[in-house]
Formats: C-alpha cells, sequence, structure tokens
C-alpha cells in the first residue's frame, strides 16, 4: 500500500514539473490566438519541450522515485515519453504550415531565419537520438558510446528548442515569462548534473574491494565484493546495483548486475556474471583487492516485494543470478515457502550453480526442473526450450496461488510468460525482469 502511495505521489510530482511551465504560459499576459490550430501546434511545441526536458528527471536514478515502479518500468516509461514528444514535434510544423503555406518561404537557405535553424537543429537532434536508440544493435553501436552520444543529442535537443522559443517570443514575450522559460529549463539540467556528478561523489563514498573471484560453470565468474568503511549495502533478494570497477562512477561506465547472495549478508555481496560482451569477459582477470562502486539497489523483481505462498522461478540461462539471491536468502531465513525453479540452459556440463543447487534442494523446499537444448545422452529430464507443456506437466495443482518469476534472454521470457498466461496464470502475478534496458 505504502507503494501505492508513493507511486501516486510520484506521478503527481512528474505532472507537475511536466505541466508548471505550460501553466505558466497561459498567466496574463497571454497573445490575442491566431486560431485554434495554430495555437494548438504551439501547445504541441511547448509540451513536446517539457516532455523531453522532464526525461532527464526520469532517468536521474532518484532510488525513492523509482522504488514504486522498478528501474526497468521508469525507462520504459521514459522511452515511451521520448516518443510521443518526438510525435508532437514533428506534428507541430505539419500544423503550422499547413496553417500557413506562406511559412514554407522561410525555408529558403539563403534567407532562413535563426529560429527556424534553432528548430531543424533540435529536430534532427531528437531524431537521430531516438533513431539510434531504438536501432542501436541493428546499427552495431556499442551500448558506451551510445550512452555518451545519447546524453549529448538530448542536451543538444532540448538547448536548441528554448533558443527556439526564445527567438520566436511567442508566449513567452514578457520578460518574466522570457526568464522562467530559461531557469525551467536549466533546473532540467540540474537533473543530469545530479546524476553525472553528485550522484558519482555519493557512490565513491561507500567503496567496495574485490575479495575473491571463483569460476562457475557455464563461463560464469562469480565476484565477491565487501564493503570498505561502511556497514555494506541492504538489498532484496532478487535486485541488482550498477557496477563500476576499473573505473569511478564518473566514467559512466557501470554495467548491472544481479546480486546473487543472500540478502541477509549485505557486508559481503555476490554477483555472477556470465562472459557476453568487451566488459563481461575481462571479469576473470579482475585482481583481488581491486576497487568497485555499486549503485543501488534497484528493481522490484523481489520476493520481498511479491508475498505469495510459493513461487516459480523460471530462468533462462545468467538470469539464474537473481534466483540464487533469492533461494540462498530463502535458506538463510528458513523459509518454508515451496519453490519451483524452471532452469534453461544448453548445457549440463554449463548448468551455473549445478550443485549448489542439489544442495539447496535438501535445505529448503524447492524442486528444480532443469531443461537442456543439448542433453547428454543419459538425460532423463526435460529437453528443448521452455514451454506450455513443459510448464504443465510440473507445476503444481495449487499453481494459480504461487507467483511467478521470469528471467533470461527476451525470447525465452516472452515464450515463458506466454505459456504461463496460456495455463491460466494471470498477468498480474509474472513478474518479469528486463535485462535488455535498451
Ligand atoms: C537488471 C539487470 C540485471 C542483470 N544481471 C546480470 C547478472 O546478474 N549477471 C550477468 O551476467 N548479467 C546480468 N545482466 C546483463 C549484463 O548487464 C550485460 O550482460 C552486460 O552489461 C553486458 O556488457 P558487455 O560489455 O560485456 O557486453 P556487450 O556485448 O557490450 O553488451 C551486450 C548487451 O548488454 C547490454 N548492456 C551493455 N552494457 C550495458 C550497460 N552499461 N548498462 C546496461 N546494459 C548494458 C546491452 O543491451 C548490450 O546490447 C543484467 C542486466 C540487467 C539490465
Amino acid at each position: 500500500m505504502n507503494f501505492i502511495l508513493s507511486g501516486i505521489l510520484w506521478i503527481c510530482i512528474y505532472l507537475v514539473l511536466v505541466l508548471t511551465p505550460l501553466l505558466v504560459l497561459l498567466v496574463r499576459p497571454v497573445p490575442g490566438g491566431i486560431g485554434f490550430w495554430w495555437d494548438f501546434s504551439l501547445a504541441l511545441g511547448f509540451a513536446a519541450t517539457t516532455m523531453m526536458g522532464v526525461t532527464f528527471a526520469l532517468t536521474a536514478r532518484f532510488r525513492h522515485a523509482v522504488e514504486p515502479f522498478g528501474i526497468d518500468i521508469v525507462y520504459y516509461v521514459h522511452r515511451r515519453i521520448s516518443i510521443i514528444a518526438l510525435f508532437f514535434t514533428l506534428l507541430h510544423p505539419v500544423l503550422l504550415f499547413a496553417e500557413e503555406p506562406m511559412l514554407f518561404e522561410m525555408l529558403k537557405p539563403a534567407s532562413m531565419p535563426s529560429h527556424l535553424m534553432a528548430a531543424i537543429g533540435s529536430l534532427v537532434c531528437l531524431l537521430v537520438l531516438i533513431g539510434c536508440s531504438i536501432w542501436r544493435a541493428q546499427l552495431g553501436i556499442e551500448y558506451d558510446r551510445w550512452r555518451f552520444w545519447h546524453i549529448l543529442l538530448a542536451v543538444a535537443a532540448l538547448t536548441l528548442a528554448i533558443v527556439h522559443i526564445q527567438l520566436v517570443g511567442y508566449y513567452v514575450d514578457a520578460p518574466w515569462k522570457k526568464t522562467l522559460w530559461v531557469v525551467i529549463p536549466a533546473s532540467w539540467i540540474f537533473f543530469l548534473l545530479y546524476r553525472r556528478l553528485v550522484k558519482p561523489l555519493l557512490i565513491m563514498r561507500r567503496p567496495f574491494r574485490v575479495t575473491d573471484l571463483r569460476q562457475e560453470r557455464g563461463n560464469a565468474w562469480t565476484l565477491v565484493l565487501e564493503p570498505e568503511g561502511h556497514a555494506g549495502f541492504p538489498f532484496l533478494p532478487g535486485q541488482f546495483a550498477w557496477v563500476s570497477i576499473w573505473n569511478t562512477p564518473f566514467a559512466m561506465r557501470e554495467h548491472p548486475f544481479s546480486m546473487a547472495s543472500s540478502a541477509e549478508h549485505p557486508d559481503k555481496l555476490e554477483l555472477t556474471i556470465k562472459e557476453l560482451g568487451d566488459y563481461t569477459r575481462r571479469i576473470g582477470s579482475v585482481q583481488i583487492g581491486e576497487r568497485a562502486y555499486l549503485e543501488g539497489p534497484y528493481g522490484i523483481f523481489s520476493i520481498d516485494r511479491h508475498q505469495a505462498p510459493g513461487y516459480v522461478l523460471i530462468a533462462g540461462g545468467i538470469g539464474v543470478a537473481p534466483f540464487m539471491s533469492i533461494l540462498r536468502t530463502m535458506a538463510d531465513r528458513a523459509d518454508p515457502r515451496p519453490v519451483q525453479l524452471y532452469y534453461a540452459a544448453r548445457t549440463w556440463e554449463g548448468l551455473t550453480f549445478r550443485e549448489e543447487l542439489q544442495q539447496l534442494e535438501a535445505s529448503i523446499d524447492l524442486e528444480t526442473v532443469v531443461i537442456l537444448e543439448e542433453p547428454p545422452s543419459d538425460w532423463e529430464g526435460e529437453t528443448g526450450r521452455i514451454s506450455e507443456e513443459i510448464l504443465a506437466r510440473h507445476l503444481p495443482k495449487e499453481r494459480i496461488k504461487r507467483c511467478y518469476f521470469v528471467d533470461g534472454p527476451v525470447p525465452m521470457m516472452e515464450a515463458a510468460e506466454n505459456a504461463l498466461l496460456a495455463l491460466g496464470i494471470p498477468g498480474r502475478d509474472i513478474q518479469v525482469e528486463l535485462y535488455d534496458l535498451v
């Protein structure tokens, strides 16, 4: 209930941030108005600008603000709002030119007024920014490079939009409105400064040391981190943190990893990381004693946020990491509730945590169903990929009373979610962790 109330509060704060600059425009003196479509088009332009500006607040990762929703949902909303802002930005000139065809004269490069140049610059930045975000993987843009340009283009798009508004001067012709429409956008940039300067400083005050590194099955490594000069990092089982190793948090090279260890031991964190790309392939070479910084914890993918009489956990590959935290925490708490773990992997030899899962079956009410894509010749268990048939064979009779968590590669998560829905599990009881934030 608390999270519902604080969720409503944060939505209200968001609406105030977006609507205040717009309402200010309606305070007298207000221009007489030229006609509905003309004024509507201006409203779209102003609305797009405030929506773009307030996205800096959405991505500032204010922990209390993202807590009720989960950060993956906040990023999802950020993406959707940016696309709506782009749509409004495109519609703004279309309506203006349709209403007043004489404006086409202004498009001649030789005589183009500077407010129009600023508007076109802003639109181009926005188009490149959103295009590169939607098709980043297809365009082969490396994540860190993409993020750097994403921020730069966002600041450029917003600055040029404000220059355009100021130069046109319509609706902001009163000096106090003009000033306000500089001060408010500057406050949006504050969110960016908070995220890029203040937050890294706070994170640096609570460093960690790598105290152990273990090789795991399936090209994965477990990194053990202990706090240096502070009590630790309280988290809920299933949550994740943004981790910086080899760099300070200022370097913008942090990666998200789930805590795999028990939430009952916040003074000794374990992250299990699968070798996948440039960054994760270097994890095996981390030196003991190396400094690390953690930002978080984030996420609502936790049994502590979704109380139920029992759980079903569905993992694909390294998606098992947050589930290890859940299972280890349940063991430490002597939690008697039943849990089923469906664990899809390629091979038996590469099944990360294979031995420990067998031990956990002895200490908590855990049943593990392993599904192998390339099973050994004497394998008698499930094969192939997670499917409705496999789930139907193993789910308990009281399946409707359980809460479901799904984590792994996107196609596997979609298949598992669809299978659960087909088996009559209500969508509200299915929690998914998005490993693919962008
Ligand atoms: C909430 C969450 C929890 C995760 N938990 C784990 C875990 O416990 N163990 C584990 O092995 N992996 C986990 N991942 C995935 C892990 O973050 C990526 O595999 C890793 O960042 C890839 O980096 P790379 O440079 O090695 O690979 P790349 O080949 O460069 O990246 C592969 C993909 O990972 C994503 N990615 C890359 N860099 C970042 C970044 N800085 N921030 C966000 N996404 C990025 C992008 O979608 C990219 O396309 C988690 C991801 C998320 C979102």
